[in-house]
């Protein structure tokens, strides 16, 4: 069994978090430190530590982590200039918190998309 991160304490509300939005597959909530006017993560709800641990039957949630996306950012204003989803997996990839988590970045240009 994987270890709980706090992002599950969010999920069940049972730590504070700024939630734009919650289904019964996914959660979205405010980045407690934005890297752009918006940051939103958006997590499944079930746990799954990273990308490599996905399986088939988690489809649904991941595939709703898009769609969900896309609703944030019109609901944002961000949709028509654009942004940036981005998923980090393990230690190269600069993944900090072990729950798969969606960053929806925009609000102002980002630039290239790998900083160095
Ligand atoms: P990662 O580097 O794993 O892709 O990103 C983890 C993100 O989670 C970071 O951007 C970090 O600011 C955010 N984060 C970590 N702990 C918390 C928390 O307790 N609440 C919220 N809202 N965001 C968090």
């Amino acid at each position: 069994m994987a270890e709980e991160t706090i992002f599950s304490k969010i999920i069940r509300r049972e730590i504070a978090a700024d939630i734009v939005y919650q289904d019964d597959l996914v959660t979205a909530f405010r980045d407690i430190n934005p890297q752009a006017p918006t940051h939103v993560l958006i997590v499944p709800n079930k746990l799954i530590p990273t990308v490599n641990d996905a399986t088939s039957e988690d489809e649904p949630a991941l595939g709703r982590m898009l769609t969900v996306a896309a609703k944030i950012a019109t609901d944002e204003g961000i949709s028509a200039d654009g942004y940036r989803l981005i998923i980090n997996c393990n230690r190269n990839g600069g993944q900090e918190v072990y729950h798969i988590h969606m960053h929806l970045v925009g609000g102002r240009p980002l630039g290239r998309i790998l900083g160095r």
